[in-house]
Parts: C-alpha cells; sequence; structure tokens
C-alpha cells in the first residue's frame, strides 16, 4: 500500500491541495488496506493517518500498513481538525462524488475552527490510480473470474423449466460462496423468455420454460475484487431465430475482443462490435455501451462506451459484453472480462460460448 500513498501523494498538488480525506469504501481499501466499514484516511505530503473508532481500531492497526491510526473516539471532525492542525494542513481536498451533503456541512465548520483552513472539493484522485491494475490485483480479478466460471458449468447441470430465476439465481451465489468467494459482486441477472429483453433483468419469482432464452449476468468478489460474466443459454432446440441472434452477438463480441488493445478509446472499441451488429440489422436493439472497467467496484473508469473518451492502456480491465434485446420476444448477452495487454488483450473469463442447449 505504501507506494500507492506515494503515487496519491505525487497527484495532491495537481488537485490544489495538500491533504487529501479519503473515504469512500474503495478508495479507502485501495489506499489503506483497510476492509471495514467505517473510517476514513489522510494523506497530506508526509503523513498517513487513519481515523476510525473503538470498533476498528485493532483491525486498521494489522491492515493499515505505514498509517497511523487513531481513534476518532465519535468525535470525528474534532479529531480531524486536531490532526489538520499537527500537520500543517491549509488545502483539504474531500471526495465530492461520495460525501453527503451532511458531511460536507460538518467539514466545513472546521474552516473557522482550524487557523488557515479551506476546504476543496475534487473529484476522481483514487480513481484515477485504480484504472491500471498492478499484478496483485489481476490475481484477485482472475481468481474471481474462475470461480464465476466453474459457477456457470455448475450451472449447466442445474436448469431446468419449472425453476424460478431467483432459484438459479441464489444456487449461482452459493456455490461461488462455496468456491471461496466473500460474496455475489452485485445483484444476479437472470432473464428468461420474454424478460431476457431486459438488460438488467434482476432475477425474478418468473418460472424457466422450455424454448426460453436464458441470460445469466454474474459474478463474484474475491479479496475485494470482483468478476462480472454473461452467459445466454437455451432451454430446449434453439429455434432458428435463436440461433441468429445469438450468433451476431457472438460475432461482434469476437470481434472487440480481436480489436481490444491498448492506444484505442472506449469510443472506438465500443465502434468495433457496434458496427457490426448495426450492419447485420439489429442496431436499435444494441442500446447499451460494449463494456465497463472493473475493479474493486463493479463499474468503474474506463467506458467503453459511445461516451468513453479514455484512452485504454495496458492493465485497465474492462469487460466485453454486447447484447441485442428485441421486446416481447427475448435477447442474448454475452460478457467476458479482459484485461488490457502491452499489445492486445488477454480474457479473464474462459466459461465456453457456444450456443449451449439445455436439454
Ligand atoms: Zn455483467
Ligand atoms: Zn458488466
Amino acid at each position: 500500500m505504501r507506494d500507492r500513498v506515494e503515487r496519491l501523494r505525487s497527484l495532491l498538488d495537481a488537485h490544489g491541495v495538500d491533504a487529501l480525506l479519503v473515504a469512500q469504501p474503495e478508495n479507502r481499501r485501495y489506499v489503506s488496506g483497510f476492509t471495514g466499514t467505517s473510517g476514513s484516511a489522510l494523506i497530506t505530503a508526509s503523513a498517513a493517518v487513519f481515523l476510525t473508532d473503538f470498533r476498528y481500531v485493532d483491525q486498521a492497526a494489522q491492515q493499515c500498513e505505514g498509517f497511523e491510526v487513531v481513534n476518532h473516539g465519535n468525535r470525528w471532525p474534532q479529531a480531524l481538525a486536531e490532526q489538520l492542525a499537527v500537520h500543517g494542513v491549509k488545502a483539504l481536498g474531500f471526495e465530492q462524488d461520495y460525501l453527503t451533503y451532511g458531511e460536507v456541512e460538518r467539514l466545513r465548520e472546521l474552516e473557522g475552527q482550524v487557523p488557515g483552513l479551506r476546504l476543496v472539493a475534487t473529484s476522481g484522485v483514487c480513481e484515477s490510480l485504480r484504472i491500471r491494475k498492478d499484478d496483485d490485483e489481476l490475481r484477485c480479478i482472475e481468481r474471481a473470474a474462475a470461480i464465476a466460471d466453474a459457477a456457470f458449468e455448475h450451472i449447466l447441470g442445474f436448469l431446468r423449466p419449472g425453476l424460478t430465476e431467483r432459484d438459479v439465481a441464489l444456487e449461482l451465489e452459493v456455490f461461488m460462496r462455496r468456491q471461496g468467494a466473500t460474496g455475489p459482486s452485485f445483484d444476479f441477472i437472470v432473464a428468461s423468455g420474454w424478460r431476457s429483453a431486459l438488460p438488467h433483468g434482476v432475477a425474478s419469482d418468473k418460472r424457466l420454460e422450455q424454448g426460453d432464452l436464458v441470460t445469466l449476468d454474474f459474478g463474484c468478489v474475491f479479496e475485494g475484487y470482483v468478476s462480472d460474466i454473461t452467459r445466454t443459454v437455451v432451454l430446449g432446440e434453439p429455434t432458428d431465430e435463436q440461433r441468429r441472434v445469438y450468433e451476431v452477438v457472438l460475432e461482434a463480441q469476437r470481434l472487440a475482443l480481436e480489436a481490444a488493445r491498448p492506444g484505442l478509446t472506449g469510443v472506438e472499441l465500443d465502434a468495433v462490435a457496434r458496427r457490426f451488429i448495426e450492419e447485420q440489422g439489429y442496431g436499435e436493439a444494441f442500446g447499451h455501451g460494449l463494456g465497463h472497467g472493473i475493479g474493486l467496484a463493479i463499474h468503474e473508469d474506463p467506458r467503453v462506451s459511445k461516451s468513453g473518451e479514455m484512452v485504454l492502456e495496458e492493465g485497465m480491465v474492462v469487460t466485453i459484453e454486447p447484447g441485442i434485446y428485441i421486446s416481447g420476444w427475448g435477447g442474448v448477452r454475452i460478457e467476458d472480462d479482459i484485461v488490457l495487454t502491452s499489445d492486445g488483450s488477454r480474457v479473464l473469463t474462459k466459461a465456453p460460448k457456444q450456443l449451449i442447449s439445455i436439454r
């Protein structure tokens, strides 16, 4: 974690602050290693202080290497004020996209209490460090991806008409926890039949029926890092149209996987899959972005979409997930997680992608 603190320090000047208060859970974990749910890291040019309460003092002392741990004793603003005064902080950055209005108001009160203190709203400081993954982070994501792959193999033997979508989501989660996952990475999408036309059709009480396309979008958390995979299967023999839509999505995904490399913007990579789907006559039916970054959070930068202006770089981990959704008929999505390498990309999720019919 020490090098992360150093990298964060190197950004302070550019954001016009001499200290940053990091409270957003993923950012806090990233810079300090703290896995608890309450606390904040204060990073100055020369100090790293972790403020938390009685419940987490011992845990923080174990996890936050290189940090001075301070028990704020539920006098959080006062304890912070003392630290700011001790370390001579004049311009304190806070995370404008995370803190509540009330929390900012409480911080504002410190401006009158700490001589010369000024608050500065910042955005995306830690997030900019989290975009490129180091080897330890990649190992965690790969493990989360491998557990999700195993869960897909497992669920193929479990799916059958009559189950509810919720039954399927629960089975996926229990299986992945047994394999060492600490939890699901989001509310799973299990969307069958007409519901598979809902890109975010979270598992419902609908029962699976013969002939349904079933979209399974799931993943797990391992050591804080997530995986995110989608496969679509069919219950019984696929119709010609189901086959055709599936092949279009699969080919769009293959083209995007092949094109993915550093130097492209998210917009350009998105366009590779989008152009193919449009050429096949389904442009209107692909209404979301091609992918998104994953890491400690399930949706993070860079975005691989029509608005993803960021240039892709080695070490970034993104999803590639084209889909076609036809209202009342159903839909298909195929999603993998990839890491950008020096000359291309490597696919982390390896579950099979040919159209599987469950009999
Ligand atoms: Zn997904
Ligand atoms: Zn996704």
